[in-house]
């Protein structure tokens, strides 16, 4: 990966751009699925019946790289059962009743962080539930805590927000940018590191404006925070991509950033940090981007997890009955196409769209025509239309040697595959086929 391949997708940013984030309303039922981030799903410690408040621990985290989930409404345990899950299909979900009341299970009022120590952010990070909002949903207590021997020398904080249409992280920028700077003190801290990068792109000016201007009215601490502006491009916000953009340093195949010194975390994980250790509140909502050619009011909003997708999109201007939409979960480059609209809101969804036809790939699939523009749009350095080769004629033996793993699923190389040929959804049938072997 010595160069990084970029493509430049339209932004359609404008749409929700000067959106200020606005509390949706809570929802009626909220499911809240035991699958919503990366590793073992969490367990219940409620029962039908309980009585919750909001932000009240309904299942622990099953194991190192599991999660804690909270109440994000209070009321009434109604049901532990399968429940339709936005990338899964369907997942059991814990599923409450709310009584409008959203009495908070925990005090809110700022606390004294002055003496806190490493152990006890990582634990009140773990204890809350927080994980990667990037999309990825990996347990961000397992990043503050590496494995001895690996020494962590350089914080990243991903504000590159690369994938079109999304401008959560951007409104949380300018909105609470002090915010953002205490979160990023606070994981400096805990991970002991002298050096922070945060990236921006630079359709972002403002964004790198208000966190310049918030360095110097935040208390400093050891560590030096640098804002660097980086040009606008698809996807820089991968984090082997950030990584040798911002210090052209390369994470080898199969690696973690750990293991060249780097831990990368996300604007909204940092603000949750925030949250949690300042306020011990625990995740159980997040800012989204609802926005596409098929809404009204397109919008930034703060949902509770477990929102239902169809709550959201009508609150946005939507017609659910009409059917000439596609809704997706997430950007349109890595988002999942949604089919049952009582699927929730996740830790990870960064963003629900409704797109016309206008927005769908129009045509056929064809045979390959070997002009390599997959290979040169890859920011991985592979050769997808070889992968894609292997898959589509069952030979996932012979993908292997392609590192499929170190794919991104970042979308580029269906995105300009002239032959219309779904490469990213080929790849990772592979990745599940060779994990299988
Ligand atoms: S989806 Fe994977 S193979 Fe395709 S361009 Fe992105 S990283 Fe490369
Ligand atoms: S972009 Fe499509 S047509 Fe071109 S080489 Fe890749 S798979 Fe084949």
């Amino acid at each position: 990966m010595s160069t990084i391949h970029f493509i430049h997708p339209p932004g359609y940013k404008e749409l929700t751009w000067n959106k200020k984030i606005e509390q949706a309303a809570l929802p009626k039922r909220a499911a809240l699925t035991l699958s919503q981030h990366t590793g073992a799903p969490s367990e219940p410690v409620v029962n039908v019946g309980d009585v919750v408040k909001t932000g009240f621990l309904i299942a622990k985290s099953k194991g190192f790289i599991s999660s804690n989930l909270h109440a994000s409404v209070s009321g009434k345990v109604m049901a532990i059962e399968n429940h339709p899950h936005p990338v899964v299909g369907f997942f059991k979900a814990v599923v409450i009743e709310s009584d409008g009341q959203d009495e908070k299970a925990f005090s809110s009022s700022g606390r004294d962080i002055s003496g806190i120590s490493r152990e006890e952010i990582t634990e009140i990070v773990r204890e809350a539930g927080i994980v990667g909002l990037g999309g990825a949903a990996f347990p961000t207590s397992v990043k503050l805590n590496p494995p001895p021997g690996k020494k962590i020398d350089t914080l990243i904080i991903n504000g590159a927000e690369c994938e079109p249409f999304l401008t959560c992280d951007y409104r949380l920028m300018i909105e609470k940018p002090k915010e953002i700077i205490q979160g990023i003190y606070l994981i400096a801290k805990t991970l002991g590191v002298k050096e922070v990068i945060v990236g921006v792109e630079d359709n972002k000016l403002d964004a790198i404006e208000a966190l310049g201007s918030a360095l110097f009215m935040v208390k400093r601490e050891e560590c030096r925070v640098k804002i660097v502006k980086l040009k606008t491009r698809y996807p820089q916000g991968g984090e082997k991509q950030l990584i040798k953009v911002l210090l052209n340093h390369e994470v080898p195949s199969g690696g973690l950033p750990l293991d060249i010194g780097c831990v990368v975390n996300n604007i909204q994980t940092v603000f949750s940090i925030y949250e949690a250790v300042c306020f011990g509140k625990p995740l159980y909502e997040r800012v989204i981007t609802v926005s596409g050619d098929c809404l009204k009011e397109p919008r930034n909003l703060l949902v509770r997890v477990g929102t239902p997708i169809r709550d959201i999109l009508e609150f946005c201007g939507l017609d659910t009955k009409s059917d000439a939409h596609k809704i997706v979960m997430g950007g349109p480059m890595t988002g999942v196409t949604q089919y049952d609209l009582d699927a929730p809101v996740i830790k990870g969804t960064s963003g629900i769209l409704a797109l016309s036809m206008d927005f769908i790939a129009k045509g056929r699939e064809t045979d390959c025509i070997r002009c390599s523009r997959c290979i040169e749009a890859c920011p991985a350095g592979l050769m997808p239309c070889m992968i894609g080769l292997a898959a589509s004629n069952n030979r996932f033996d012979i993908a292997g040697p392609y590192d499929p793993f170190d794919c991104i699923e970042c979308g580029s190389c269906s995105y300009v595959c002239p032959s219309r040929i779904d490469l990213v959804q080929l790849i990772k049938l592979t990745k599940v086929k060779l994990k299988k072997k």
